[in-house]
């Protein structure tokens, strides 16, 4: 399973002459098919990920429901026409005003992870399904979730025993285990930790009816900061994750349902930034070291938050042949952050102001953590491209 620059996506960067977010919906849609093959699931797409609506309306259509983390992201799954039955409020942070908006909207599954959330839940939702968030390490992923969210394993039994007791209906179990996992053991522990929990709650004679193996599976296109790529063990990361499925199907005391909710993992490869070049120079730092920065119209607070984390293949149309020279990265802001971290990428020397770039597997966290215009820097307006319908502006 190799990363691969798909031909629409190519096409649709070559054809746009400004900048922009490019996702290509066609490519979207075999990401979820191939999800769905590969794994028993039911999923529940989070929305953060990318909440552009060509891109949502496009994976409810193949079937899939959404994780939503408020109640502004349950309205719009709810305009797009996607029933309320088909989202869940995975978010275990909520106010009572939040919970309340929710359960108006009709959604009935709460993720939590606190006995202090399970009362606002009985006294704003009452009668609604929870599941309680675990914690995890986090270890292995290159966007740790850990430490804000999930409880332990004893404090899931006393939440589930206590959600109970409030006129609840104590439903599942999630765990994340970090964004951009790279490490299939990851969900092998999850895995353990979630059967020991079913197995605690089943001598309480609490049985639940679905496990939600949360986000984390990872995106192939991304690169290290050596710029090499990164080629998580996908292939693997599903036989462990079939093989924890069929574990824990055979633990519970009912069916049980598999939600996993994929983010990155769905869009990240097939959306991509046009963006183009600010400049490229030459300067000596304190300590004489002669360096290259290159500098683009797009960075951090553009579309590239997660640059210090995450790398990026970057093409450079035009540019292939010649001579190149390893650069640092960076966005247009003021803001010494906006940059692609230590990583030194390889960049030709010829670039001239005004000239494309192409920034690859950049369709996750892309629009929804754009600011309004840090620095006079505006969001990018988004394009959608699919097989046979050529590309269709949108703002
Ligand atoms: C962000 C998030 C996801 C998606 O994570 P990815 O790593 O992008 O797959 C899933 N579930 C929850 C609760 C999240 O907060």
């Amino acid at each position: 399973m190799s990363w691969d620059l798909g031909t629409r996506l190519a096409s649709a960067l070559a054809a746009a002459s400004t900048d922009r977010v490019v996702f290509d919906l066609t490519g979207i849609e075999s990401q979820y098919d191939r999800l769905v093959r590969e794994l028993p699931v039911t999923v529940r797409f989070a929305m953060k990920a990318c909440p552009v609506d060509e891109v949502l309306t496009c994976l409810a259509d193949r079937g899939a429901g959404f994780d939503a983390a408020s109640p502004g992201e349950i309205e719009q799954a709810l305009r797009l026409g996607v029933p309320a039955d088909r989202i869940h409020y995975g978010n275990t942070v909520k106010s009572d005003a939040s919970i309340a908006e929710a359960h108006r909207l009709g959604v009935r599954t709460f993720a939590t992870d606190s006995v202090q959330d399970v009362a606002a839940i009985a006294a704003n939702a009452p009668g609604a399904r929870v599941y309680c968030r675990l914690t995890t390490s986090g270890e292995g992923a290159l966007w740790g979730l850990s430490r804000k969210f999930g409880c332990s394993q004893d404090d899931a039994v006393r939440v589930l025993t206590v959600a109970r007791a409030a006129g609840l209906t104590p439903a599942g179990l999630s765990v994340h285990v970090g964004s951009q996992q790279m490490t299939y053991d990851a969900w092998r522990q999850a895995v353990d930790q979630l059967a020991d929990v079913l197995v605690a709650l089943r001598e309480r004679a609490i049985v639940l009816d679905h496990v939600n193996l949360g986000g984390g599976l990872p995106a192939l296109g991304y690169l290290d900061r050596h710029g090499r790529p990164l080629e998580p063990p996908l292939d693997k990361m599903f036989a462990v994750l079939r093989e924890g499925i069929d574990e824990l199907r055979r633990l519970n005391a009912a069916p049980l349902d598999i939600v996993m909710e994929p983010g990155r993992h769905l869009v990240a490869d097939h959306g991509a930034i046009r963006a183009h070049v600010y400049r490229l120079t030459e300067r000596r730092q304190t300590d004489g070291e002669l360096m290259h920065w290159l500098y683009l119209s797009c960075g951090k607070f553009n579309g590239l938050y997660e640059m210090d984390e995450l790398c990026h293949r970057l093409v450079f149309p035009g540019h292939a042949d010649g001579e190149h020279v390893a650069a640092v990265v960076a966005g247009p802001t003021c803001d010494s952050d906006d940059a692609y971290g230590a990583a030194h990428l390889r960049v030709p020397k010829a670039l001239a102001s005004g000239d494309p770039v192409w920034i690859l597997s950049a369709g996750a966290y892309a629009t929804s953590y754009m600011t309004q215009g840090f620095n006079g820097f505006g969001p990018l307006p988004h394009t959608v491209t699919r097989a046979g319908h050529g590309h269709a502006e949108a703002a």
